[in-house]
């Protein structure tokens, strides 16, 4: 399951030598943004899901973490 925002590594880093890419749009096609160049790919979800690797940072995890810092300083 992919959200916006996730993080992913992919099995091919980009050109640049980034190898994390944010998720910008999910739908019939997915674009991701490569964190270093700010290139962005549009592929298809099938596409996506064969190049993909594995989920670094889950957006939801992202939030959580945030807040949880939130209430430590509090
Ligand atoms: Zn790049």
């Amino acid at each position: 399951m992919y959200n916006l925002g996730d993080i992913v590594l992919m099995k091919k880093p980009h050109a640049c030598g980034e190898n994390n890419w944010e998720i910008i749009r999910i739908g019939a096609d997915f674009k991701i943004k490569c964190l270093k160049c700010g290139h962005i790919v549009m592929m298809s979800r099938a596409d996506f899901e064969k190049k993909v690797k594995s989920i670094k940072t889950k957006a939801v995890d992202v939030k959580e973490s945030t807040e949880n810092y939130v209430k430590f300083e509090k």
